[in-house]
Order: structure tokens, then C-alpha cells, then sequence
């Protein structure tokens, strides 16, 4: 197993608990953490920016990635596939980044077995009523395509016990800090802590 320099941070939400708004709100805090962008054979909702929210291919194209070796992990999630970049996320890590991957618990699983140290953070919806009122604000999925997430959701709810982290989101603002706080904390661990201070604090210590 590999133990990156930087952390690998991966949240895990039903679709609908907020985990945009979230992970936007600590990019804009910390710049220091990379957000992986998935490639996707979804279509793009009204607003999603190729390059910025998904990679858009078609499942040709994604297949062919998948025999090419080109996926760290992927996965069929509703009925299409997601997958995250192998070479943009060895490329970060070489570089000693903070990554973050918003993928489903399936990625997340995968990832887990690669990489040693693997921080994951799971963010629950406030209840499913208020789950089911979000994903049917969006106004862009079909009635099928929302009980299917909704079911899936409660799924998902089922293995928050499996990861290291669970940000409740009832209250936005206390959330966002949660997140927040989560990462800074993981950043000062003492392990983390030594690989990037070892001379400066031996130097500090008794044999300095
Ligand atoms: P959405 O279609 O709502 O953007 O995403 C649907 C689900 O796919 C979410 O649970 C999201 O976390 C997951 N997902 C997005 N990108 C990836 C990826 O690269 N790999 C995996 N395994 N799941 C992903």
C-alpha cells in the first residue's frame, strides 16, 4: 500500500444532502485542497461546466478508458458511470497535494484498498423528508430517477457507521465549519506533522 504525503480526503453524500454547497465552501477556505474532477457518462445538468463539475463522455469513450487502464476507480452509479482519473490524482499526490474525491461508497471502497490513511467523511441529510424536498427542488430528474436516489439514499445512510467522519447537514453554516474542520485537523496530525517538520522540530529538540 502506498502512504501519500498529502491527504486523501473522500465525501460520500446521497445525492441531495449537500455536498456541493459543502465542498465548495471549504475549496473557497482552502485553496491548498485539489479537487478531483470525475469523467462521467451522465449528461450535464443545466449549469454543469465540462472540465469544472465532471469530465462528459460518452460510454464509448468511457469503456475505452476503463480498458486502457485509466481509472483509479470507477463505478455505475443510477445507471451511468463515474470514474476518477488515475494520472491526475498519482500526479497530485507526487506533488505531496491534499485531494479530494467526491465519489460514491463503491469508488470510496476502492480507494480505501489502493492507498493507506484514506480520511472519508460521509455527510447525511437532515431526514429523508428533507432529502426527498431538495431532490425534487432541483426540478431536473425524472419521478423514477428520485425515488431511485432516494431509495439508494437510504442505502447509503445504512454504511455511515463504515467511514471515519459523519457531517450532519441541519444546519449549513455548522456544517460547512465541521468540513472545514475536519480537514485542518487531519492536516495536523502528528504523523503529517512529522513528515513535514522532522528537521525543524529535531533541531528544537533535546539533540538539536
Ligand atoms: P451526480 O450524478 O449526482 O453528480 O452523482 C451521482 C453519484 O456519483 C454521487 O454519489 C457521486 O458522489 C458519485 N460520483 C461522482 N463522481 C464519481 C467518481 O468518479 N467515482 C465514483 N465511484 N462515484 C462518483
Amino acid at each position: 500500500m502506498v502512504q501519500p504525503s498529502g491527504n486523501i480526503y473522500i465525501v460520500i453524500a446521497p445525492s441531495g444532502a449537500g455536498k456541493t454547497t459543502l465542498v465548495s465552501a471549504l475549496l473557497a477556505v482552502d485553496p491548498a485542497v485539489q479537487l478531483s474532477v470525475s469523467y462521467t457518462t451522465r449528461a450535464p445538468r443545466e449549469g454543469e461546466v465540462e472540465g469544472t463539475h465532471y469530465h462528459f463522455v460518452g460510454r464509448e469513450q468511457f469503456l475505452a478508458m476503463i480498458e486502457a487502464g485509466d481509472f483509479l476507480e470507477y463505478a455505475e452509479v443510477y445507471g451511468n458511470y463515474y470514474g476518477t482519473s488515475a494520472a491526475w490524482l498519482r500526479e497530485k499526490l507526487a506533488e505531496g497535494r491534499d485531494i479530494l474525491l467526491e465519489i460514491d461508497w463503491q469508488g470510496a471502497e476502492q480507494v480505501r484498498r489502493l492507498f493507506d490513511g484514506v480520511i472519508t467523511i460521509f455527510i447525511a441529510p437532515p431526514s429523508i423528508n428533507e432529502l426527498e424536498r431538495r431532490l425534487r427542488g432541483r426540478a431536473t430528474d425524472s419521478e423514477e430517477v428520485i425515488q431511485r436516489r432516494l431509495a439508494e439514499a437510504r442505502s447509503e445512510v445504512d454504511r455511515a457507521a463504515l467511514y471515519d467522519y459523519i457531517v450532519v447537514n441541519d444546519d449549513i453554516e455548522r456544517a460547512k465549519q465541521d468540513l472545514i474542520s475536519i480537514i485542518r485537523a487531519e492536516r495536523l496530525h502528528g504523523t503529517k506533522q512529522m513528515l513535514r517538520y522532522r528537521d525543524a522540530l529535531s533541531r528544537m529538540g533535546s539533540q538539536g
